[in-house]
């Protein structure tokens, strides 16, 4: 076998290497998440009760636990070679910085319009809708980068976009609006008064500036309410997770071409899409016992689901119209503090990842907001990159574990997900660097206050 000298610094497919399947872990976990219950009856749900929120397709996808590959439609391919593969990128500046012996890759999915890999579900998701004839769909955008995806799939699709934007990021992130609303989509701050969700938070919290939970509840709201109209969810479910194994099929792919195997895979965990989508086939390698790679999920102290959450059945939103998900939570009307500005702030996390985490596949770590910046700055120095804040928190993680290499000497190979670009994001740049910046960890007090109203299942 060719010995490889020098592995170049990017590693990029070819048009043919990109997936034609999308990998469902599901198919192969030897124990599957419990099932989504309705709201309404707490009985687990069937396909036909997701379907005034999801078109036919996505609900089959987020209720299919046995079909291990699932067809890329060939219109959602179309798209995805304008931006896939991505490239899996050699950190040698950062290792050089770092003096570690360690081998540092990392998956790079900000190199679309969008800014992150949520164009992989996006395109997915507007897709399937306009295939069934739908005509419009409703989605909630936090930080804004699902909002920007959507729109820029519906646009590609010919399908109308509403966005319920956090109200917080709208006043934040003006800029983020515009691109969104360039591909012709709405936008409306939230909680807002289009909807009855909206009018009650509003009475309650005259001066919220919103959370996802509550955005939620208003897309949500929206669709069902609106003829020929869904709704769409950037992270969390099992259908996004799914599309977003197109990322780990491409590393592994990537990966055995230069003849690597990661010791440590990680990933930042706002709802565990990325994450999810990186390590599915890895994940299927350690469950079948194939390799046994560490994998590390990692969250900000201020919104620390899997580090100090419940693994208990919860609303994804908080107007409590959506299916409870057993997940790890801090429960559903849970408020990120204001001054976090790393995205990542939603108060659950996937019902496969919440799985695998508490069966002891995934292990969890949490930073301070701070620390990740620092990591941020670091990381754009050497490799030339403005990360987005949320993967920065991955970046974090590598670069301790790196040291940790320095130390021991171990030369491991560590994979992780540079889920975006922070462009939009300087505030909170500006903020670090002129040293305002504060980090904020929730009490076991106020914890417990949304632990209380957890439902009881
Ligand atoms: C949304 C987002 C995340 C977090 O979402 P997951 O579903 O946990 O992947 C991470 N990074 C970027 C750039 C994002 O836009």
């Amino acid at each position: 076998m060719m010995t490889i000298k020098r592995i170049p610094n990017k590693i990029y497919l070819s048009e043919e290497q990109l997936p034609k399947q999308w990998y469902n872990l599901r198919a192969d976990m030897k124990q599957l998440p419990d099932p989504m219950l309705n709201p309404k009856t707490m009985q687990p749900i069937c396909e036909a009760d997701l379907y005034p929120i999801f078109c036919k397709e996505l609900a089959r996808q987020e209720l299919d636990e046995k079909t291990a590959y699932i067809d890329i439609p060939e219109p959602v391919r179309e798209m995805y070679r304008m931006y896939r593969p991505s490239p899996l990128v050699r950190a040698y500046q950062l290792e050089k910085k770092l003096d570690t012996p360690a081998h540092i890759y990392y998956k790079f999915e900000g190199n679309n319009t969008s800014g992150s890999h949520k164009l992989n579900s996006a395109v997915a998701q507007a897709y399937y809708a306009k295939q069934e004839g739908i005509t419009s769909l409703t989605t909630e955008t936090g930080a804004g980068q699902w909002g920007t995806a959507l729109a820029e799939a519906c646009a590609f699709f010919g399908l109308d976009l509403c966005v319920y934007m956090v109200r917080t990021s709208y006043e934040q992130k003006p800029f983020r609006k515009n691109i969104i609303k360039t591909f012709g989509a709405t936008v409306i701050p939230s909680p807002s008064n289009t909807t009855k969700a909206g009018q009650r938070i509003l009475a309650a919290h005259p001066d919220t500036g919103g959370s996802l939970g509550c955005a939620i509840s208003e897309a949500v709201e929206k669709a069902v309410t609106t003829p020929n109209c869904r709704y769409a969810l950037g992270s969390v479910l099992n259908q996004v997770l799914l599309h977003q194994s197109v990322i780990g099929l491409e590393t592994k792919t990537a990966m055995e071409m230069i003849d690597e195997y990661p010791d440590v895979m990680i990933g930042c965990a706002g709802g565990g899409s990325n994450l999810g989508g990186l390590i599915a086939p890895f994940m299927r390698d350690k469950i079948l016992g194939k390799a046994n790679p560490r994998i590390v999920a990692v969250e900000p102290t201020s919104c620390p689901s899997l580090t100090r959450g419940k693994y208990a059945y919860d609303y994804c939103d908080t107007g409590k119209m959506t299916p409870l998900a057993k997940m790890y939570t801090l429960g559903y009307d849970f408020m990120p503090s204001a001054n976090h500005a790393g995205g990542l702030r939603y108060h659950g996390m996937s019902p496969i990842v919440s799985k695998l985490y508490h069966d002891g596949y995934i292990e969890a770590v949490s930073y301070e907001q701070t620390k990740v910046f620092e990591a941020a700055v670091l990381f754009a120095k050497t490799e030339t990159i403005l990360p987005a804040p949320e993967s920065s928190h991955a970046i974090r993680c590598a670069i301790d574990e790196a040291l940790k290499c320095r130390e021991s000497g171990e030369k491991k190979t560590i994979v992780f997900g540079l889920t975006g670009t922070g462009y939009f994001d300087l505030a909170a740049y500006d903020s670090f660097l002129n040293g305002t910046m504060t980090d904020s960890i929730p009490t076991d007090e106020q914890l417990q206050k949304s632990f209380d109203t957890l439902p009881k299942v």
